[in-house]
């Protein structure tokens, strides 16, 4: 596959194409029959008994860039404690070139739900593609959180090892200790745009959530545009029990992951669904190609607010 997707600034950008053999631990990763943890849990075998996914493992990419790129200028570990075993929250910042206006901070979260790693395979993609070609990021500052959920991740189960979906409890005095890393992140770092990567296993095709600034949906319209080169669209009237148009739902559930709630001057929020039955690489390529446009329109659309 070698799909070209144009860039409004900055001429046209080859999409990296991505093969399954390139992701790691894609074995672990995917349902197939034969899969040891499909295996395990059609057989209903206690989630504590069955093999453990490997974090190191899925975080492999992320810490190669951490490494080798003179960007990646920060990583970090928060240690928190679940069920009585110490875990870490990783946190990694990616800063671009200095552009002509103000640095804008962006917050991308992913694989909040444990059994979507399409998340964070799609975030080690995403920083390929940034040190491939710098002028994406230029401008910004990225706050990538790959592994939001890591106990759910280890287990392949949408909740934490507590039974909890982490995707119901932001803002609303949990003591789950993810959320709470999460919401002091997004408290301290004032991001002006906050991307969250999910997978549904009931969608057909991609779609998202809006919230915050109105700038949204300016967003996302031309995300899911270029993440259609790798996926059809979800076009139905309702998805996922919410009114949408176009693969756009301006609502959401209470307690999903969001800015403060009350802010006069919210930053822009968008969502991302793939269809979780189409094949990983195209997920991690549209998700790719959603991430960069949404980086290149925001440039876009700030300078225009900066003419005005
Ligand atoms: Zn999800």
């Amino acid at each position: 596959m070698n799909l070209t997707i144009p860039l409004r600034e900055s001429g046209t950008v080859a999409a990296p194409s991505v093969s399954p053999a390139t992701l790691p631990g894609i074995g672990a990763l995917t349902a197939h029959p034969g899969d040891p943890s499909a295996t395990a849990a059609a057989s209903g075998i206690p989630t504590s008994r069955r093999p453990r996914r490997s974090i190191p493992k899925v975080l492999e990419p992320l810490e190669r860039w951490a490494r080798d790129s003179r960007r990646l200028v920060g990583t970090s570990r928060t240690p928190v404690r679940i069920l009585g075993e110490e875990y870490s929250l990783p946190r990694y910042l990616y800063v671009g070139r200095k552009g002509g206006g103000d640095l804008q901070r962006i917050g991308i979260f992913a694989t909040l739900h444990g059994d979507e790693p399409e998340g964070v395979l799609a975030l080690g993609k995403f920083l390929q593609t940034l040190e491939d070609h710098p002028e994406i990021a230029e401008g910004y500052a990225v706050f990538l959180y790959p592994l939001c959920n890591p106990t759910g991740y280890e287990d392949g189960t949408r909740h934490n090892r507590a039974g909890v979906d982490l995707n119901r409890e932001f803002w609303r005095q949990s003591r789950h200790p993810e959320v709470r890393f999460l919401e002091s992140e997004i408290w301290m770092q004032a991001f002006d745009g906050i991307v969250t990567l999910h997978s549904d296993d009931t969608s057909q095709g991609l779609y998202g959530f809006v919230k915050g600034s109105v700038l949204s949906e300016h967003l996302l319209q031309p995300a899911l545009l270029e993440a259609g080169r790798y996926l059809p669209r979800n076009h139905g009237a309702v998805i996922d029990g919410f009114d949408a148009r176009s693969g756009i739902i301006h609502s959401g559930y209470a307690g999903m992951l969001q800015s403060i709630p009350g802010m006069s001057r919210p930053p822009f929020e968008i969502t991302l669904e793939t269809p979780q039955q189409a094949p990983l690489h195209r997920q991690v390529d549209a998700l790719v190609a959603a991430l960069q446009t949404i980086l290149v329109e925001y440039r876009y659309l700030q300078a225009i607010a900066q003419n005005i």
